[in-house]
């Protein structure tokens, strides 16, 4: 019997081995189909929301307009966010403080060209005054101000600040904010509404720690007696204030950003000091 069977065996043993060869092969197939399948998720996984969700592919140049020639210059964006982030923050900075300012300059470019700028007059989307829009630098500029010895690893990491971070925006309801940026908020961000009005409902208040260190943490305003009368009445006219009181000048209300009781007080007790 077991002879019988091992004959049989054997004539099909050309036909077994090309099965079992065909079987090796398949199981080899689908365990690379499935890592390449796995790597292929997990790098989706990792990409940015907005490469998945906003193509901002309409907008990969930029008209910038020169403020002290009123010339205006069309970039590459991504060039140009080099000199941007290169006026923005120094290259000293973390890499990843680089990139973030990298992202955030890009949101607010696009959003910039998106919903008019404040040059439409001049056919510019965006100007390179820090005072009106955001800073920018030419390259020849940035490097002429830094040590020689450092300027090619500067300008590497800001080009790597940018281009490591291509494609990425700040969304909301899957379009790019108004992405403001400051260098420190003493402690917490304010509402923009509170300043100069307007609806921003993706830039709520929040703690900010850890900026005591740097600098314009904090600030002050020095003015006379006399001076502040002129303010106070240049915006109200009714305005008056008797010196004689014990505390003339109170706070009686703060935004919802509102600092600690330790730092209201200090504030407090210097303006008192200086009036
Ligand atoms: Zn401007």
């Amino acid at each position: 019997m077991c002879l019988k069977v091992f004959k049989i065996l054997s004539k099909f043993k050309k036909i077994i081995i090309y099965m079992i060869i065909l079987i090796i092969i398949i199981k080899c197939g689908s365990i690379v189909f499935q890592s390449k399948t796995e790597e292929t998720m997990s790098e989706q996984e990792e990409l940015p929301v907005a490469y998945k969700e906003f193509d901002y592919g309409d907008y990969t140049t930029i008209k910038l307009l020169h403020t002290n020639t009123g010339e205006v210059e069309e970039i590459a964006l991504d060039v140009y966010l080099y000199g941007v982030v290169s006026a923005e923050m120094p290259a000293s900075y973390d890499e990843e403080a680089l990139r973030a300012q990298a992202i955030v300059a890009r949101t607010y470019t696009i959003y910039k060209i998106m919903n008019g700028s404040n040059h439409q007059e001049q056919n510019a989307d965006i100007c390179d005054s820090s005072a009106c829009c955001q800073a920018w630098i030419s390259k020849e500029n940035r490097l002429a101000r830094w040590e020689e010895s450092s300027r090619e690893s500067n300008w590497l990491k800001i080009e790597n600040a940018v281009n490591s971070t291509i494609g990425e925006v700040i969304l909301y309801d899957g379009q790019p904010i108004d992405a403001f940026f400051h260098s420190n908020s003493g402690g917490s961000t304010e509402i923009p509404e509170n300043v100069w009005g307007g609806s921003f409902p993706y830039l709520q208040s929040v703690e900010t720690v850890g900026e005591e260190a740097y600098t314009s943490y904090a600030s002050e305003v020095v003015l006379s007696k006399d001076e502040l009368i002129q303010k106070m009445l240049s915006s109200y006219s009714t305005f008056t204030i008797n010196f004689e009181d014990e505390n003339p000048i109170q706070i009686l209300e703060y935004t919802d950003s509102r600092e600690s009781e330790k730092n209201k007080n200090w504030k407090y007790r210097n303006y008192r000091n200086r009036l």
